[in-house]
């Protein structure tokens, strides 16, 4: 799951992780509220889960709450486009309006779970501002990482040594270390999976500030987190995926039309592939999971039917826990309901699956069987090209 910045400002704060002053804005008025409150120099922000926001217009700084109110009221309730939104943009439904700061030095600040190490690290450049995926490609010797043990947390001396390379003066590097101490156990302690300040500046005055926040969790930790789960935004989730996980299923959205229900991650992934190797481009990941009940599996195959880019679906289900007669159910159920209105390909062994492939006989429905995955996977890829 991940939030917005003035979310995520809000918890560094908590953990001390220095932040300005701000608050967030609904309307226009509420703006020119805040900004009136902060006084002087302030900057209104765009609230949407994507980052390029500067370049894209959605980040200014205005000297009154007059033109705060203004500049709000222009993105507010309207899309921004950035480079990491997609063409459609992201509308943008509040601002953060937050104190101004005279900026001497941008740099980069981020905690990953590096797959490399198993372990989480600190990650900090001196080119703050750039992407960092950009100063990996061109520049990487600028980039510093220290992996933190799981049993001592980010160590001082590991701290200090990121200090140190930033080139930071003397009377900086103990406001660093307490900067990346207490960035580390806002990660450890709330279970994130991903942290990025960028930028991280120094200010004019000598001052160590995270400008910018970016916090994803990991979603099976959330349940620890209700504080945390609570700032999940719906608007900023694909309609698939929400309506997926309110019914507990494993569902990420592609850009493919070959709609795929599969129980099991394994199988999930292999079908995929499958997929692609028959010359198709998956619509979904779906893993429907163990123990689907009837219910469960009509929600996937709803859920499958109401993407429009999808031209044919392949059901590929090992049964096991999951039996093929119930399966073949909660298929015929949500086919009744919402209609069937493209190609259905069905592989299924295992479990009751004699009672499965009757009941789907029964119904009338135009099923097409297939022997094994890899037919399957040509059998509906060959019918989504037909249905184009
Ligand atoms: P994004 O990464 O989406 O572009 P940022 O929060 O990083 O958004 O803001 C973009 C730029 O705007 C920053 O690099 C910084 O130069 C400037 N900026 C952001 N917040 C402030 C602030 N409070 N005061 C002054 N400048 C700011
Ligand atoms: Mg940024």
């Amino acid at each position: 799951m991940n939030i917005h910045e003035f979310q995520a400002k809000e918890i560094l704060r908590r953990y001390k992780v220095p932040v300005l002053e701000g608050g967030v804005a609904r309307t226009a008025e509420e703006a020119a509220a805040i900004a009136q409150r902060l006084g002087g120099t302030v900057v209104v922000k765009a609230q949407i889960h994507a980052g390029g926001r500067g370049k894209a217009g959605g980040v200014k700084v205005v000297r009154s709450p007059e033109d705060a109110a203004a500049f709000a009221r222009g993105l507010l309730g309207r899309p921004l486009v950035t480079h990491q939104t997609g063409p459609d943009g992201r509308v943008v439904r509040q601002v953060l309006v937050e104190q101004g700061c005279d900026i001497a030095r941008e740099l980069y600040l981020g905690m990953v779970v590096d797959r490399g190490s198993g372990r989480v690290a600190l990650i900090a450049s001196s080119e703050g501002g750039v992407e960092i995926e950009e100063v990996a490609a061109s520049t990487p010797e600028r980039i510093y990482r220290e992996i933190v043990d799981p049993l001592v947390g980010l160590a001082p001396f590991q701290a200090r040594r990121v200090a140190f390379r930033l080139c930071f003066p003397k009377e900086l590097v103990n406001k660093a270390v307490a900067c990346f101490t207490a960035l580390a156990n806002a990660f450890h302690e709330c279970d994130a999976s991903l942290v990025e300040i960028n930028p991280l500046v120094v200010t004019k005055g000598g001052d160590l500030v995270a400008l910018d926040a970016k916090m994803g969790f990991d979603d099976n930790a959330l349940y620890r987190h209700p504080d945390i789960r609570a700032y999940r935004d719906e608007n900023e989730e694909d309609p698939r995926e929400r309506e997926a996980s309110n019914f507990e299923l494993s569902y990420i959205g592609l850009s493919g039309n070959i709609g795929c229900m599969v129980n099991g991650a394994g199988l999930a992934m292999a079908t995929m592939d499958i997929v692609k190797h028959a010359g198709g481009e998956p619509a979904n990941f779906l893993d429907v999971g163990g123990g689907a009940s009837k219910e469960k599996v009509r929600e996937a195959f709803r859920i499958i039917l109401s993407d429009p880019s999808v031209k044919a679906i392949f059901i590929n289900i090992f049964g096991g826990i999951l039996r093929c007669d119930v399966l073949a159910e909660g298929v015929v159920t949500a086919a009744r309901e919402v209609g069937l209105s493209v190609p259905l390909v069905i592989r299924m062994e295992g479990t009751n699956v004699e009672r499965g492939k009757q009941i789907l006989a029964e119904s009338g429905l135009a099923v097409q069987t297939a022997a094994n995955m890899e037919e399957g996977a040509r059998m509906a890829v060959a019918a989504a090209a037909q249905a184009r």
